[in-house]
């Protein structure tokens, strides 16, 4: 077999007039008319508990898009019988009949499907459209596709022969079922989990996050049409997670985790995995990305509109709701008022609002929940002697969950605002005094107990070279002079190390080697 060399979706611009404008407006129109009925999806059946419920954009809370049965126990019980006797046909499959169904989704996304995935995430999680078709469109087809070709590399990998014998690497799937638990930030990583362990011959549990589930539910719509067969997905939405989870983890079936999420639930799935050790056939693969608190460190030799535009589109795309978000700056005092005065002017042309309105580059936190906790970081930081506000920190959740970009300074680096993720629009700035850089770069290290991504801003070549050198483990994805969000599957893998996850790189061949345990075969002749 060989599968298409992959090239990068390349991405759709949404221009006022433009085609896709027209025909995603419409999409938008016909969604909001309608209330879907959301349900598990067990063996290639719809599964409807009875409890359900009810799904909201999170920039109009009081519309109704669906409602969403609730899995449990139950519902477990028979996904993993599923998932366990469509595996062995799904495994015995040859790779090209299993990659032309991938390759068949990847294409459904970016034709026939895309306006209904982009819309379903904008209305569902609250993205513009530039946002949504960066991830639900693009990114997700380019895992897709990106992964059938890592796979047919896994496979193709070969041990050497000596005379008389014929080595041979069988890529087996892992024994039992992967359980994929997805976040509600990206449709890309939603679709991704559960599809790069099916790509190699794996059957999967997945729990999207029910935050998401509107465009979880148009997503296992489109791997149904792609001619995926039953029980090699089966997806079990529940508000509590851990009705799900924990059966999952309790199966003796249970052969790995494909997880995206808060650092929290990360920790009590492991130990969760650890309390049930002994009751697993074999050690389970985990795989995990959590959270971040990205920084921007800038050198008195960088270029002050390059650094405040990163900041602006690192720290306020998406609402701050990416894993890769800029939320601490550290910044040189001879650049900073250069710095605050372009960031400023950018950050007064943005305006808040819902992203049906083209015009708006910042919408609504995901829920109520997010809204609260991330306006409690705002209304510390008023208190608080060593923060100072300096550009927003207003927020209104009447309609949607709306808080406007938020700029904090600190004269403390070790701020709450500087240590802590928090997941919203608001990003904090600590000055430094020029001749203090290699003092920074020390701070950049041991302010945070993540390592997922970070950006350097210098002309100085030795400069860079001492912050890759200082900050060597400090990020998992490294940006000279850019903004540390917007990785692109191919071009750079993307994870992170410490608290950040176990680095198994998003979309590359390092994470597709995660799902197979290689048989080693020698024949002597
Ligand atoms: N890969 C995304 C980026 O580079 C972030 C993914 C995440 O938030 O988990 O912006």
């Amino acid at each position: 077999t060989t599968t298409p060399p992959p090239s990068n979706e390349p991405t759709l611009e949404y221009a006022p007039g433009s085609p896709e404008r027209r025909s995603i407006q419409q999409k938008l129109r016909e969604l909001r008319q309608q209330e879907i009925e959301i349900p598990a999806y067990i063996n290639g059946q719809a599964v409807k508990t009875g409890t359900t419920t009810r799904v909201a954009p999170p920039h109009d809370h009081q519309h109704t898009l669906g409602h969403v049965h609730q899995s449990g126990a139950q519902e477990v019980e028979q996904a993993i019988d599923a998932a366990m006797s469509a595996k062995k046909e799904w495994a015995a499959m040859d790779f090209s009949d299993r990659a032309a169904i991938f390759l068949r989704m990847a294409d459904l996304i970016a034709g026939r499907y895309r306006d209904t995935l982009n819309a379903a995430t904008m209305l569902g999680q609250s993205k513009n459209a530039y946002q949504a078709e960066i991830d639900a469109a693009c990114e997700l087809i380019d895992f897709l596709r990106f992964n059938v070709h890592y796979a047919e590399q896994i496979y193709r990998d070969q041990p050497n022969n000596a005379a008389g014998m014929w080595n041979q690497m069988q890529y087996r799937p892992l024994e039992g079922f992967v359980f994929a638990v997805t976040p509600f930030n990206f449709t890309a990583i939603q679709g991704n989990l559960p599809t790069a362990p099916a790509i190699l011959g794996n059957t999967v549990l997945w729990k999207p996050a029910t935050r998401s589930i509107y465009s979880a539910y148009f997503l296992n719509e489109i791997f149904e049409e792609a001619g995926l067969p039953p029980g090699v997905i089966n997806m079990l939405p529940a508000d509590d997670g851990a009705k799900v989870g924990t059966p999952a983890l309790e199966s003796e079936h249970f052969a790995g985790l494909h997880f995206t999420g808060s650092m929290q639930t990360f920790d009590h799935l492991w130990q969760t995995i650890g309390e049930n050790l002994k009751t697993y056939k074999t050690y389970p693969t985990i795989v995990g990305e959590t959270g971040g608190k990205d920084f921007i460190v800038a050198h008195e030799t960088a270029n002050p509109k390059q650094i405040a535009t990163a900041i602006v589109r690192g720290s306020f795309e998406y609402q701050g709701q990416k894993c890769s978000a800029a939320s601490r700056l550290y910044l040189p005092e001879s650049l900073w008022p250069e710095i605050e005065e372009a960031m400023t002017s950018q950050l007064d042309e943005i305006t808040v609002g819902p992203p049906e309105d083209f015009t708006n580059f910042v919408n609504a936190v995901i829920d109520e929940r997010a809204f609260d906790e991330i306006t409690g970081y705002i209304e510390d930081a008023r208190e608080d002697e060593s923060a100072e506000i300096i550009y927003g920190g207003t927020y209104d959740k009447s309609e949607g969950y709306f808080i406007d970009p938020t700029v904090i300074k600190v004269t403390d680096p070790k701020q709450r605002t500087m240590q802590e993720e928090i997941f919203g629009p608001v990003t904090t700035v600590y000055v430094y005094a020029d001749e203090d850089f290699e003092d920074v770069l020390e701070l950049v290290d041991e302010t945070s107990p993540y390592a997922l991504t970070g950006s350097i801003f210098a002309k100085d070549r030795s400069v860079v070279k001492k912050a890759l050198d200082r900050l060597e483990q400090s990020a998992g994805n490294f940006y000279i002079n850019d903004k540390p969000t917007g990785s692109i599957v191919g071009q750079q893998p993307f994870g992170g190390a410490r608290k950040s996850g176990t680095n198994d790189k998003a979309g590359s061949p390092l994470n597709l080697l995660r799902w197979v345990s290689p048989r080693s075969v020698k024949e002597t002749f």
